[in-house]
């Protein structure tokens, strides 16, 4: 049944570049020899075939043999890949998996959400035929156990006074990410994304403490503090000879009292820039309360005042299309989670093109976050979305880092990025 290769595969060949142990599951034993020797080649070594879904069990029981990943075909005649995840919970596995199969992306989707809920951590999913560079991709977010508790420990709960003394001691430092013209490469703007500079933690991100702040009423607090500092920084960039709009992250618990409209043109007024360089872009944090009339309020003025409003996150559950209606949003951020890979992805291009669609129809301004890669970018290109934001453009940086990024961008535009634009 088993090649010569398979003649160790009751036991693992510990190879020093990759300590991890793989177990593969696949009623097709042609796959099996397919993927084992591709995981040769990327130096996993340890590597245990399995045709049937009761073997595999025993592997798992075995402490000798029981895998740090399994690596899973969904469609088998016996047990089926997700009978056999229900019999992994049973068995105690706490190992990750990588799904296989030839079903489509949705399936694959639909499944791995099953596996989540069995609270087993997956590392993705392939198709077949399996790409070597795609399962490359997936081990390499494998994490040993001593990485896990790493991990762990950065996940440490930040209290409201760490928060405060943050704030009072100047560890919060803003980011700027920016924000291109797809037709012409020209920087439009940035925006701001705050992190804190943790004297012994490290460099700690937003979504760590962002919400601690939103549920004990630092929020107003935080906000000002990442304007001001935004607002100078435009305005050094503005005197150096560079106009761009400046984003800022807006929580709709800032939006909750009408003082906030006036902190915000004070602050705009003061640092003698003009509304139409700054956008807020706001995000539905939490249920908003039973009044929804102040947040209107506030966001209608602010938009008759010449402030651009952007809607965030546009096609998650945190904004909605009654925003849509209800508030004068002149831009539309479509969420990173439909932008990358939807070149490949029919449903997540199906999301894209409505989104964008939208947005045109209604005026909009167009802002597609997440472009990873040339192929995201590509499909941009084709569609017509006003503005790109993502790592394929620029990650998130700091101030004094702008001006060499900006250099750079220009070579690659003149080197061929954006063709006839040179
Ligand atoms: P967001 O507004 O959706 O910001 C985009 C996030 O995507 C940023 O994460 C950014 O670093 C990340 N990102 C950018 N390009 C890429 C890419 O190509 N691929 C991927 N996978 N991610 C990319 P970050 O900076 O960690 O911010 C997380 C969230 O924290 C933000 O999400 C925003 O909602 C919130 N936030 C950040 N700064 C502030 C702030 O000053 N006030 C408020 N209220 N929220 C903020
Ligand atoms: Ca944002
Ligand atoms: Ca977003």
């Amino acid at each position: 049944l088993f090649s010569p290769l398979y003649l160790s595969k009751n036991k693992y060949v510990m190879h020093s570049a990759s300590p991890i142990k793989i177990l593969i599951l696949d009623d097709d034993t042609f796959m099996l020899k397919l993927l084992t020797r591709m995981l040769a080649k990327q130096g996993h070594t340890s590597v245990i075939a399995c045709d049937n879904g009761a073997d595999a069990l025993k592997k798992i029981d075995n402490a000798d043999t029981r895998p740090d990943l399994i690596l899973l075909d969904l469609n088998m005649p016996d047990m089926d890949g997700i009978e056999f995840v229900r019999y992994l919970v049973d068995h105690q596995f706490h190992g990750n998996l990588i799904l296989v199969s030839g079903e489509d992306e949705r399936m694959l989707k639909t499944a791995e959400k099953l596996v989540h809920a069995h609270k087993i951590e997956m590392l993705g999913y392939l198709h077949k035929p399996v790409n070597p560079e795609y399962l490359s991709e997936l081990i390499k977010k494998w994490k040993s156990p001593s990485q896990e508790d790493q991990l762990q420990s950065s996940k440490k709960i930040y209290r409201v006074d760490e928060l405060q003394s943050a704030i009072a001691h100047h560890e919060l430092v803003n980011y700027y990410q920016p924000k291109v013209s797809v037709a012409t490469g020209e920087v439009i703007g940035v925006e701001t994304l705050v992190r804190w500079h943790h004297p012994t933690d490290g460099l700690i991100s937003p979504d760590r403490f962002i919400s601690i702040a939103e549920e004990n009423n630092l929020i107003n607090e935080l906000t000002t503090y990442v304007l001001t500092d935004a607002l100078a920084q435009a305005k050094m960039w503005y005197e150096s000879g560079l106009t761009l709009r400046v984003a800022i992250n807006v929580s709709m618990d800032n939006l909750a009292s009408l003082d906030f409209q006036d902190l915000v043109v004070n602050l705009v007024t003061q640092a003698g820039l003009s509304p139409q360089n700054i956008v807020l872009e706001v995000t539905e944090s939490q249920l908003m309360g039973a009044d929804t009339r102040i947040p209107l309020e506030i966001l209608t003025r602010l938009r008759l005042k010449r402030f651009h409003l952007s809607i965030d996150d546009f096609g998650t559950g945190h904004s909605s299309m009654a925003q849509l209606r209800d508030i004068p949003f002149d831009e539309l951020k479509i969420d990173q989670g439909f932008v990358h890979r939807a070149w490949t992805d029919t449903t997540l291009r199906a999301i894209y093109d409505a989104s964008l669609s939208m947005a045109k129809q209604l005026g909009m301004m167009t802002v597609a976050e997440g472009v990873e890669d040339q192929n995201d970018w590509e499909l941009l290109r084709q569609t017509g979305c006003d503005l790109a934001q993502g790592n394929f453009v620029s990650k998130p940086l700091q101030a004094k880092e702008f001006s060499h990024w900006m250099q750079a961008w220009q070579d690659r535009i003149h080197n061929g990025l954006i063709p006839g634009s040179t």
